[in-house]
């Protein structure tokens, strides 16, 4: 439940309101919007009176019907601007993150990161972590100003990987991984929460509000491809995903093309079609030689066709009023 309070409430309003919900033993959470605030409630809210409405400066008592609270726009009606360093998702910015499947070489790693970062990119893509690769991420870590993200897909070496890395990413298959999560949330990283094949945009808001709850507000949603009918690609890019995500909450949305396309081709029109459809950013595979890719060679993008996505979108994030 909500509690939405007129744009005239004063703060000793919002402050009486306040202290009777806690008086009757449960949470709040409030939310200063550019018109008006706004109360949540955390809790049982069968103890909330009716008469609650009476308060001076309440507009309304609303029930929310959705089962995430902490992700929802309704709760918190501004956008949620997420800093990593001078990189920030959200609002205006738009990031972009690229590297390859998996790490074959710092070297290669290094000659990666200098590709990303000469053509705007925020963040160097490192694939999975691993014990065996956090000596080579820290490595990469000293030859690059670049922010480093990696995939996390054992709740055993959360932990670690956050010793490693700036961003932690969530894949697809354990977006509804409890322990995962829960450890997601303990590192207080940016999380960056990838959406099941057969997930449904809500039961990937309450995978988000699982991070949440447990004490990292710092969750990013990526939208990477839902199983449909079609089979010309690997999966179908949900494009529609962003601007229902971004009514339905304030937490920043990024886009990756690669792994649902998974045609090299593809990628270029989907990332134009991301940035305008409003992400904050997209997260992109890249290879020196994609052919000879360990992993995912059909969809990595090699430096030039990088290059060519980047100026491409340039103009776009432009349009849509956003800094890369
Ligand atoms: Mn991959």
């Amino acid at each position: 439940m909500i509690i939405v309070m007129k744009p005239t409430a004063t703060d000793e309003n919002i402050t009486a309101v306040k202290d009777f919900i806690e008086d009757l033993g449960l949470d709040t959470h409030i939310s200063k919007g550019k018109s008006v605030t706004i109360i949540g409630i955390i809790g049982d809210k069968k103890k909330v009176p009716d008469t609650t409405r009476l308060f001076p400066g309440v507009d309304k008592l609303v029930h929310l019907t959705e089962s995430y609270k902490l992700a929802n726009r309704k709760f918190k009606t501004e956008p949620t601007l997420i800093s990593v360093g001078d990189v920030k998702f959200g609002i205006d910015s738009f990031v972009v993150a690229a590297g390859p499947c998996q790490i074959e070489s710092v070297e290669q790693m290094s000659e990666i990161a200098d590709v990303v970062e000469e053509n705007g990119g925020d963040v160097l893509r490192c694939g999975v972590f691993t014990k065996e690769a956090a000596a080579s991420l820290d490595e990469i870590k000293k030859q690059t100003s670049l922010k480093l993200i990696a995939e996390v897909k054992r709740e055993s070496l959360v932990a670690e990987a956050a010793k490693h890395v700036d961003i932690l990413l969530v894949g697809p298959s354990n977006m509804e991984n409890y322990g995962i999560l829960k450890e997601c949330a303990k590192t207080k990283k940016p999380i960056i929460l990838c959406r099941g094949i057969s997930a449904t945009i809500d039961e990937l808001l309450t995978s988000a509000e699982y991070i949440l709850s447990n004490g990292n507000e710092k969750v990013i949603l990526c939208e990477r491809g839902i199983r449909t009918y079609e089979t010309s690609t690997r999966y179908t890019l949900d494009i529609s995903a962003v601007p229902v995500i971004k009514a339905k909450s304030h937490l920043p949305v990024v886009v990756d093309p690669s792994h649902a396309a998974f045609v090299m081709e593809y990628i270029k029109p989907l990332s134009k079609a991301a940035v305008a459809a409003g992400a904050d950013g997209l997260i992109i595979e890249i290879h020196p030689t994609p052919g000879n890719s360990a992993t995912d060679n059909s969809q990595a993008l090699n430096f030039a066709d990088f290059t060519d996505v980047m100026q491409a979108i340039k103009p776009i994030i432009l349009l849509e009023e956003r800094n890369i």
